[in-house]
């Protein structure tokens, strides 16, 4: 980390827990416009400690933390779903700011440890649901991945990995990634198998590495992802879903066919189980990179209101609804910095002239 990089850390860490623990936090809240933040996470690990071998530990908060996080927020703003906080910032009628929780893919922990957790508050929140594991039964390429790496020697999977593939570019990729360190390592092959490689190559070998390890698809899926039933209590209990396409593809490396049948199919299964539309709408992987202006416009062609993304920030009024802003949450949060966001202090800050922002 430069220098300057630390410098900015520190300083961020300083300013936020002076506006967090004076509660000038609430001034600074009461002086700037009225804005929605949207918090992202994924799974909700039962207790006060995350699971291991399970998802990776950025997919995953405590639900003592989230407890923590979302007590907070709703004693002192007001908390929502996606879809409503976005009406009700676009219609002026905010009278407090709004903070809104979202979770990503459809984890069955979202069913049996979060909407406990929502009920016991009173909080909403929204879903956004991947549905061909709840279709199918089956998940995508990362899971046998995460799965992979959680049971098997990176290095000897790496190595088998190269071994299996027919793709030139992932032979480079895995050959460079293991010239590095070995956390290196992990995010370059990881980055590469997401991005640089021939994706139909990838799900093969992959597929065949999981069978090979005695990998059981339907299995997993039931352990990771919830099932339609589970959707339809989600919803009963007032929580919002939204798409987030069939096969959580990288829709801006997808032909317009595709994209459309990722987006527009996902909407129709969740019609069909639901019973009514969804608002709103989460690009899989959410980079500024994983969408493109043509993924927006299918997103609105398919009736969605709003899109969430992944780029770090708080929605106002004037934000574009197709590429609304969120803050990643998992077990390292720190509440402090979350609070400063949501009261608008990086904001504040940034209209002086000084970006403390990530
Ligand atoms: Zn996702």
């Amino acid at each position: 980390m430069s220098l300057k990089h630390q410098a900015k850390v520190l300083l961020r860490e300083v300013y936020a827990r002076a506006l967090f623990h004076t509660g000038l936090w609430a001034v600074v809240d009461r002086c700037m416009p009225r804005r929605l933040t949207i918090l992202a996470g994924h799974c909700v690990a039962p207790g006060a400690s995350l699971v291991p071998g399970h998802l990776p530990a950025d997919m995953q908060i405590t639900e003592a933390r989230l407890e923590r996080i979302l007590s907070w927020f709703q004693a002192r703003f007001r908390l929502v779903t996606v879809g409503d906080g976005w009406r009700v910032l676009r219609s002026g009628e905010a009278e407090r700011s709004l903070v809104a929780l979202s979770m990503d893919d459809g984890y069955r922990d979202n069913a049996r440890v979060m909407l406990p957790l929502l009920q016991r508050l009173g909080a909403p929140a929204t879903v956004y649901l991947e549905s061909r594991p709840l279709d199918e039964r089956r998940v995508n390429w990362s899971h046998k991945y995460f799965w992979l790496c959680a049971r098997v020697d990176f290095e000897d999977l790496a190595r088998r990995y190269g071994a299996a593939t027919r793709d030139p570019r992932a032979s480079a990729a895995i050959a460079a990634a293991l010239a590095k360190s070995s956390e290196d390592a992990r995010y370059h092959v990881k980055r590469a198998l997401k991005y640089d490689v021939d994706t139909e190559d990838r799900d093969r070998v992959i597929d065949g590495l999981f069978a090979e390890e005695g990998g059981d698809e339907r299995g997993l899926c039931e352990e990771l992802y919830m099932d339609w039933d589970e959707a339809r209590a989600l919803q009963a209990a007032g929580v919002e879903l939204g798409g987030h396409t069939v096969n959580h593809v990288i829709l801006s490396r997808c032909d317009g066919a595709t994209a459309q049948r990722e987006i527009e199919g996902g909407a129709a299964r969740l019609r069909a189980e639901l019973g009514c539309a969804t608002p709103s709408f989460a690009y899989p992987w959410g980079r500024r990179w994983d969408f493109d202006a043509q993924s927006s416009a299918l997103v609105q062609h398919s009736g969605f209101e709003s899109a969430v993304t992944m780029h770090a920030g708080v929605n106002t009024p004037s934000t574009r609804p197709t590429e609304l802003k969120r803050l990643a949450i998992a077990d390292d949060a720190k509440l402090h910095l979350l609070a400063t966001e949501a009261c608008g202090g990086f904001e504040l800050l940034r209209r002086v002239g000084i970006n403390l922002s990530e």
